[in-house]
C-alpha cells in the first residue's frame, strides 16, 4: 500500500529532469529528437580535470572525505573568491555539496521554518520553490517582467516584504531569462533590505561565467551584505561537470556550520574522486572556461536571430547564461490536427511530438507565457531545431 508523506506528496517532479528523460525515451525509439531541454554544456570536461579524477582514483581517495570537503578544495574555493570576486572566505566558511541543487537545498534547510516567506523573483528556476516547499516555508513570488528584462525592481522587493520574510532567492544571471543584474542594480535592492535586517539572500551564481555583458557582480560585495548572504556556485555549468556533483555555498561561518552538520547525517560529503577533480578545475588553467563562453555567445546570437525570425515569438536577448525564454502566447488557441495548444505545456508536448525538439514549458518556471530553449548545444543541431520549431509553429491553425 502507498503510503507516502504530504511532503513527497505536495512535491512537483522537476519539469527539466522530465523534459529530458521524455527526450532520451524518444531517442531510445530512434526518433531523431534535438534536446534543448536540460540545462548543460555539451562540452566534454576538459582534459586537466579528468587527469586529476583518474589520478584521485589511482592514488585511492577511496575513503570517506571530510564533511565539508577536502582542505585543497576548500582553499581552492576561497582563492576563487578573492581571485574572481575580491571576497574574503576562510575555508571554514564553505561546504561542498553534491552539486549548486544540494547546496542550495541545504542552505534552506538550515534557514527555513514552517511559515516563513521566501520571495522568489519570477521566472525562477525549477527546485527553488519546491525546495523552500520541502522546508514548510512558503514561497511568495514577484514577477520580473519582460518589459522590465525580467528584472525585479526595489519597489517591487519593497511590496513583498512582510514581518514573515525570511530569505530573497537571487539568481543571476538567471536561469531561465538570461537576466544579468547590474551593481547598480543589486546595491538598489541591497538599499530596500536595509531597512529589513532579519532578511537573508540566497544568491545562485551558478552561470558566473556565462555572463556576455562582462564581469560578475554578486550582493555579497557589499559589506553590508556579505554575512547576509548565503552565495551558491559549482563546477557544473563553468567546466562542463554536470555529471561530477560538485557544488558549493560560502557564507557566514554559523550557516555553514548548520549545513556542515546536516550534511554529516545526509551524505557525508561530496565524492572524493568528483571533489579532486574540482580542485584541478578551480585552480588550474581558466582557459576553458572563456572558450567555452565564447562558444555559448555564438550560439545565443544563432539563437536569438532565428527565433526573432519566428513569427509571433518576442524574445529578450538574454545577458548571460544558455537559454533564451520567447514568449509564445501569440500560438495559444491554435490547434493541430484538431488538438488544441493552450498553454506551454501543450505547446512544449507539440514541439516534442510533431517538430521532435525538446525544450522546457514556461509554466515550470512561473511563467506560462513562455517556453524555455537551451542553446548548450552545437551550432549545426541548433540550426536545425529553430527550423524544425518554425515549420512546427507554422502548421499551427
Ligand atoms: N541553480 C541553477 C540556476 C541551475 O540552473 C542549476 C542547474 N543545474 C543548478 C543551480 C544546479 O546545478 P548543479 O546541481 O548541477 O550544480
Ligand atoms: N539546471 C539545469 C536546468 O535547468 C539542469 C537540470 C536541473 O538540475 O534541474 O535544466
Amino acid at each position: 500500500m502507498e503510503n507516502l508523506s504530504n511532503r513527497v506528496n505536495s512535491l512537483s517532479p522537476s519539469a527539466t529532469i522530465a523534459m529530458n528523460q521524455k527526450s532520451r525515451d524518444l531517442q531510445a525509439k530512434g526518433i531523431n529528437v534535438i534536446n534543448l531541454s536540460v540545462g548543460e554544456p555539451d562540452f566534454f570536461t576538459p582534459d586537466h580535470i579528468k587527469a586529476a579524477a583518474k589520478k584521485a582514483v589511482d592514488d585511492n581517495f577511496s575513503f570517506y572525505p571530510p564533511v565539508p570537503g577536502y582542505p585543497d578544495l576548500l582553499k581552492a574555493i576561497t582563492e576563487k573568491f578573492k581571485r574572481e570576486n575580491n571576497l574574503d572566505y576562510t575555508p571554514q566558511q564553505i561546504i561542498v555539496s553534491c552539486g549548486a541543487k544540494h547546496s542550495l537545498a541545504n542552505a534552506m534547510l538550515s534557514l527555513i521554518n514552517k511559515g516563513d516567506e521566501v520571495i522568489i523573483p519570477a521566472p525562477y528556476w525549477v527546485s527553488y520553490l519546491e525546495q523552500v516547499k520541502l522546508c514548510e516555508g512558503n514561497p511568495i513570488v514577484i514577477e520580473a517582467k519582460f518589459e522590465d528584462n525580467f528584472k525585479i525592481t526595489p519597489k517591487q522587493l519593497e511590496g513583498a516584504i512582510t514581518p514573515k520574510t525570511k530569505a530573497l532567492l537571487l539568481c543571476s544571471p538567471s536561469n531561465p531569462s538570461g537576466a544579468v543584474y547590474s551593481k547598480t542594480e543589486l546595491r538598489a535592492l541591497a538599499d530596500v533590505l536595509q531597512n529589513h535586517p532579519g532578511i537573508f539572500v540566497i544568491s545562485d551564481e551558478i552561470y558566473e561565467h556565462i555572463n556576455f555583458i562582462g564581469g560578475h557582480e554578486t550582493i555579497a560585495q557589499f559589506d553590508d551584505m556579505k554575512e547576509r548572504t548565503v552565495l551558491i556556485n559549482g563546477v557544473s555549468k563553468s567546466y562542463a561537470m554536470t555529471g561530477y556533483r560538485i557544488g558549493y555555498m560560502a557564507g557566514p561561518l554559523w550557516l555553514a556550520k548548520a549545513c556542515d552538520k546536516l550534511q554529516g547525517q545526509m551524505t557525508t560529503g561530496a565524492t572524493t574522486v568528483s571533489q579532486k577533480a574540482a580542485a584541478a578545475a578551480l585552480s588550474g588553467d581558466q582557459s576553458c572556461v572563456a572558450e567555452m563562453k565564447k562558444a555559448f555567445k555564438r550560439r545565443k546570437e544563432l539563437v536569438v536571430k532565428m527565433v526573432k525570425d519566428i513569427p509571433g515569438l518576442q524574445v529578450y536577448d538574454p545577458d548571460g547564461a544558455f537559454y533564451v525564454f520567447p514568449k509564445v502566447n501569440a500560438y495559444y488557441g491554435k490547434s493541430f490536427n484538431g488538438t488544441a495548444i493552450n498553454t506551454s505545456n501543450d505547446l512544449c508536448l507539440y514541439l516534442l511530438e510533431h517538430g521532435h525538439i525538446a525544450t522546457v514549458p514556461g509554466e515550470a518556471f512561473g511563467d506560462p507565457d513562455c517556453i524555455r530553449i537551451s542553446f548548450a548545444t552545437s551550432d549545426e543541431k541548433l540550426v536545425d531545431a529553430m527550423n524544425r520549431m518554425k515549420n512546427a509553429l507554422a502548421a499551427l491553425k
